[in-house]
Parts: C-alpha cells; sequence; structure tokens
C-alpha cells in the first residue's frame, strides 16, 4: 500500500468558506476542503437547524476520512433592521422630499412606512442619517417626535418592502442576541462547534453577554460591522477570542474610504492581542458567476494577507455561487504567491509586535528566533487551550507551526490559525517524551526529515494553560 500522503497546505494563511445550496453535498465539501478550506462557516442568517446539522455531520465525517481537524464557525445573525410594507411593494423617494417613518403597520407610500423598531425612534436625533437598502438611500432626521421620524430624503431611490435599515451615528439600545440568535447558539454548541460569530455588537457588554452563554464551549468571533464597535475595539478585544472585519455591513456603515484604513486598524490590534482575526466578506465577489476574479479582487485578497490577517473569508462565493471550487482555489493561489514574496515577508517582520513582557512571550521570540537562524523546519508547540501556539504564531516565524494538543476541540480551534497544522497527539509526561512525539509528528506530517531540526515549546508542568516556558531543539534521527 502506497504510504498516506500527509494532508498540509502550502501557505500560512487560512480560508474559511461559507456552505450554503451551492456547497451542501458531501462531495463539494470534501473538494472545498482539499482545494483549501481550513475552516467551514454556517451562516445561520440562512437555512434551517436541519440543513447546519447536516452540514456538521458532513464536516466531521470528512475530517475521519481525510485525517485533519477541521473548524466550523457557526455565524449567528444578530438583530436585522428592516423597514414595513408598502401599499404597492414599493415606491420611489426622491432626494429633498420629507418621509416619515412610524411605527403604524398600516402599509406605507410614498409620505411615510412602518419603522417596527421603537429603539431607533427613541435613539434618533435631528440629523441622525439612516441607511435604507443596504445604504442605497439615506435619510436625514429633522424631527423627532414620540413614535415617529420626520425625515428629508438626501440620496432617493426605489424602495421596497422589508428592506434593511442602518443607523451609523447612534449606538442602539438593541443587544446583539435576539432570541433566535440564542436558539440558534445553543443549538450550534450543542452540535460542538469550534467559533461563534457574533453579528452587530456595539459595546463590551454584549460580547460579555455572548461568552457567558458560550461558557468556553467555542471561542467568540466578534464580527467588527459597526462604527460602535470600532470606537471599543480595544475593551472588544480584551473580551473576545477572536475578531471578523465584517465589511459587508462595516461598508454599509462607514464612507467606503474609511473601510480599508479600519481594516488595518483592526488587524493591527488583532495581532497586538495574538487573537485569530479573519477578513470578510466580497473578497472575490465577481467570482460568484464568474470562473475567475477580477484583478482588484486578487489585489484585495493580497492587501489582507500583507495586513497581517489570520484568515480571509468566502461567502456567497461558496455558499451560493456558481464557482465554489474555483474561488476556494483562487485564494489559496494568491495568498501561497504572496507569502513566496521577500516584501511580504520584510513587511511582516516589520510589523512584528513585541514580545509579551513575560516568559511565555520571551519563549515564542526566543523559538522564532533560534527555528530562523538555524533553519529549522518546523516550530512544534504543545498546548492544551491553544495558548502556547497562539503566542507561537503571533511572532509570524518563517516555518510552519506544528500544534500539537491532546484536545480535540483545541485542535479544530487552531485550524483558522496562521501558520499552524493543528495536530491531536496524547499529552506527553516528561521533556523527553515531548521532544520523541513532536518529532515524530514533524516527520510523519511532512515537514521535516532526517537530520532535520524542529524547534519544540510547551508549558511545563502541562496542562496548565498559560505557562509556556520550555524551549528545545532536536533533529530527526
Ligand atoms: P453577514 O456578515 O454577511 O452575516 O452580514 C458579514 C459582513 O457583514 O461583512
Ligand atoms: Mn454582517
Amino acid at each position: 500500500m502506497p504510504p498516506r500522503i500527509p494532508l498540509r497546505r502550502r501557505r500560512r494563511t487560512k480560508v474559511v468558506a461559507t456552505l450554503g445550496p451551492a456547497s451542501s453535498s458531501p462531495e463539494m465539501i470534501e473538494r472545498l476542503y482539499r482545494a483549501g478550506a481550513d475552516v467551514f462557516r454556517l451562516n445561520f442568517s440562512h437555512g434551517s437547524h436541519a440543513d447546519h446539522e447536516e452540514r456538521i455531520g458532513i464536516i466531521r465525517g470528512l475530517e475521519g476520512k481525510v485525517g485533519r481537524p477541521i473548524g466550523i464557525l457557526a455565524d449567528v445573525q444578530g438583530p436585522k433592521l428592516r423597514v414595513g410594507r408598502f401599499g404597492g411593494g414599493r415606491v420611489q423617494l426622491q432626494a429633498g422630499q420629507p418621509f416619515r417613518l412610524d411605527l403604524n403597520p398600516t402599509p406605507g407610500d410614498v409620505r411615510r412606512v412602518q419603522l417596527p423598531h421603537p429603539e431607533i425612534i427613541g435613539a434618533a436625533r435631528i440629523g441622525t442619517s439612516l441607511l435604507l437598502d443596504d445604504g442605497k438611500l439615506r435619510l436625514r432626521v429633522d424631527h423627532v417626535r414620540g413614535d415617529h421620524l420626520e425625515t428629508e430624503v438626501v440620496v432617493g431611490g426605489p424602495l421596497s418592502d422589508r428592506k434593511g435599515v442602518n443607523v451609523p451615528d447612534v449606538a442602539l439600545p438593541i443587544p446583539a442576541l435576539t432570541p433566535k440568535d440564542r436558539e440558534d447558539l445553543a443549538f450550534a454548541l450543542e452540535r460542538g462547534i469550534e467559533y461563534v460569530g457574533l453579528s452587530f455588537v456595539q459595546r463590551p457588554e454584549d460580547v460579555a453577554e455572548a461568552r457567558e452563554l458560550t461558557g468556553g464551549r467555542a471561542w467568540l468571533m466578534v464580527k467588527m460591522e459597526k462604527p460602535q464597535a470600532v470606537e471599543n475595539l480595544d475593551a472588544i478585544m480584551a473580551l473576545t477570542d477572536c475578531v471578523m472585519v465584517a465589511r459587508g455591513d462595516l461598508g454599509v456603515e462607514l464612507p467606503p474610504e474609511e473601510v480599508p484604513l479600519v481594516q488595518k486598524r483592526i488587524v493591527r490590534a488583532a495581532r497586538a492581542a495574538g487573537k485569530p482575526v479573519v477578513v470578510a466578506t466580497q473578497m472575490l465577489e465577481s467570482m460568484i458567476a464568474a470562473p475567475a476574479p477580477t484583478r482588484a479582487e486578487a489585489s484585495d485578497v493580497a492587501t489582507a494577507v500583507f495586513d497581517g490577517a489570520d484568515a480571509v473569508m468566502l461567502s456567497a462565493e461558496t455558499a451560493a455561487g456558481q464557482y465554489p471550487w474555483e474561488a476556494v482555489n483562487m485564494m489559496d493561489r494568491i495568498l501561497a504567491r504572496v507569502e513566496q514574496d521577500d516584501g511580504w515577508r520584510a513587511l511582516t517582520d516589520a510589523a512584528r509586535p513585541e514580545p509579551e513582557p513575560n516568559s511565555a512571550g520571551a519563549i515564542a521570540a526566543a523559538a522564532r528566533q533560534v527555528a530562523h537562524t538555524i533553519g529549522a523546519q518546523a516550530i512544534a508547540t504543545f498546548t492544551s487551550t491553544g495558548s502556547t501556539t497562539l503566542r507561537m504564531a503571533r511572532e509570524r516565524p518563517d516555518c510552519p507551526i506544528v500544534g500539537l494538543t491532546a484536545s480535540e476541540a483545541s485542535a479544530r480551534r487552531l485550524a483558522v490559525v496562521w501558520g499552524v497544522h493543528p495536530v491531536v497527539a496524547p499529552e506527553p509526561n516528561s521533556m523527553s517524551e515531548m521532544v520523541t512525539r513532536a518529532l515524530r509528528v514533524a516527520q510523519a506530517e511532512g515537514f521535516a526529515k532526517g537530520g532535520e531540526e524542529v524547534v519544540v515549546t510547551a508549558g511545563v508542568p502541562f496542562g496548565v494553560p498559560g505557562t509556556t516556558n520550555a524551549l528545545r531543539v532536536a533533529s530527526v534521527k
């Protein structure tokens, strides 16, 4: 029998692929995995629990088949703010005309429509902007009444039933988790997923509330999609496990020229904190309907790599597009190509955050330096919660990181982390066992062969999180 060819990526930046109608068969999910999807996203804005359950089953089956941990992101919808319905289904609003938003469910017309969210009416001030239909129309509040808003249309256009409303200027007293989100969250946690995507986060309290619900059963991934969340970036970063630059809603609420800078700011903050960051939405948007991206899209993906993202994400491209496999394959090609560039390496080295001022941070920094100096083939990290491995990834070393852990949950979570090849392996009982195991795994997974060196880090005693304190160099016999 031919030896098993270990599956390993030829790049460090990871790929998150959203599943949907275009990607729900076991065959397609396997093709996407083999093309490069490291994490699959279940979008709870669409699909039934039965749909998601089936996809989770397929992914877990695939893990067994390929022998690799795979991450699952359960992305809960959050509150969706919408206008009500119109008599004729739609109206045409002209710039300069008055338009009223009220709580009355009577079908609307060209002068008024229902806005079934008293929180918006309560929070709006004179001058507040209301964006309708993904920002295509803009209203400005002229008068605030107890139960309605009088506005002037600033940018007009067609407006139809149940179109979305964004209110970028004010913090809304609306919690990030709706009753539906709580049900979806409970369902997802029960099935065992790795990350919870939190939409509509505005305040640190939103994150704290979600953390209470998840109770450590999954990593929280805050979706940065509200200007209020960006204002509270440091406090939110301190409370979350990972972040997503959710450029869909962020790009509606912020002017386009702000989005690239906010992306860089969020990525930089996550890098400093040593927490995984995913850049998302419209990355290869034209591939929904075409087998190749625009050159601008290829540049956008490359920019996310240069910025230092852990992962890039595909949404409709893989969930509902005509070319899901091609989209993942294209991501893989762009990421791998950028990472071969000397300029990328130089920038990554220049942007490296200072080590955390403790022994764990010092060991991680030293491991990177040692691996670089001796040209080690891999850095093997032993971890229980993932913290030692995250700290290593924060250093962005120039060789791959093999993330060994006895915890299947930790191995799956590490799937989203830059540069990490997670492997489930029993916890060693001694330093010498640790070194032997690291070398054996590095060899078996195709990272190092006879005579080549591996740097090994761990926290000793094993199983105590946050105690990275050991560094060894060993060579494969
Ligand atoms: P969504 O989140 O696609 O679930 O809205 C991502 C984004 O807003 O970019
Ligand atoms: Mn969103």
